[in-house]
């Protein structure tokens, strides 16, 4: 499928397809074989049917996805993998020049584009640009987000918990949303034991967006970072994204610990 004579066609269409219609996580794999279909090779793994929360807790600390391909696999697999660090070292060497073969830039230009890319449907609100700078400036590092919960015991509109609590804490930017919930339910089990006899458990709870919101339970294997550059869309963003009051866009957003109290055990 490549030509060995030059650079091959890059891919533009994101995982998921445009508008997200296959439900993917949004990332634009460059390298990505142009026939591969809408999904990368980790989404089609998150998406299999019947999939437990361990099996996605599984999957995400064991596998590694390279971020220009998307080809995934266990210890085997670096980012970029080594098909696409070979495809682009003879790219610069055809361009005669070396400096694209660096991988910072190539990441640089990467993520640019990508964001570019992003607002696909010019009538949406615009991305605001300290919402894209932050974005930007945690293209290099790990960044974090300030995550803001509240606890909701019922349905109920308003219900909101006002005695187990509420917090805004920051979180590396690649821990899984599952690893979120796990923290936030940690947080909480000390006020939870006030009043019962043991500490709450992961299958006791839900993961939502502000406003009794759920989404679907395989983008708890999504980083923070993937889950909300997936929900920030013009369609996507109203519903889901919350900024916490007080707090900057782009790098905090608000979610609700949902205890299901028939699953508790007392
Ligand atoms: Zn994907
Ligand atoms: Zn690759």
């Amino acid at each position: 499928m490549s030509n060995n004579n030059g650079p091959r066609e890059r891919n533009t269409s994101p995982c998921g397809a445009i508008d997200n219609v296959d439900d993917g996580c949004g990332i634009i794999f460059e390298r990505r074989p142009l026939d591969a279909g809408s999904l990368c090779q980790l989404c089609k793994r998150l998406q299999r049917p019947g999939i437990t929360r361990e099996e996605i807790q599984d999957i995400r600390n064991t596998i590694v996805q390279c971020g220009e391909c998307g080809i995934v696999g266990t210890a085997t697999i670096t980012d970029p993998c080594g098909s696409c660090r070979k495809e682009a070292a003879q790219e610069a060497r055809l361009a005669q020049n070396p400096e694209q073969a660096e991988g910072a830039q190539r990441r640089r230009e990467f993520m640019e584009k990508r964001m570019g890319q992003k607002p696909a449907a010019p009538p949406g609100p615009v991305t605001p640009q300290a919402e894209l700078a932050a974005l930007r400036s945690n293209t290099d590092k790990v960044g974090s987000f300030s995550i803001f919960y509240e606890v909701r015991k019922s349905n109920a509109a308003g219900s909101i918990d006002k005695t187990l609590g509420k917090s805004c804490t920051p979180h590396p930017e690649n821990i899984t949303m599952l690893e979120l919930q796990e923290r936030i339910i940690k947080e909480m089990n000390p006020r939870w034991t006030d009043k019962h006899l043991s500490n709450l458990q992961l299958d006791e709870t839900e993961l939502r967006v502000q406003g009794n919101v759920a989404f679907p339970p395989k983008d708890l294997g999504l980083t923070i970072r993937q889950w909300y550059n997936k929900y920030n869309t013009p369609e996507t963003r109203e519903a889901y994204v919350k900024t916490p009051k007080g707090m900057t866009k782009g790098t905090s957003f608000s979610v609700e610990l949902f205890i299901d109290m028939e699953k508790v055990c007392e």
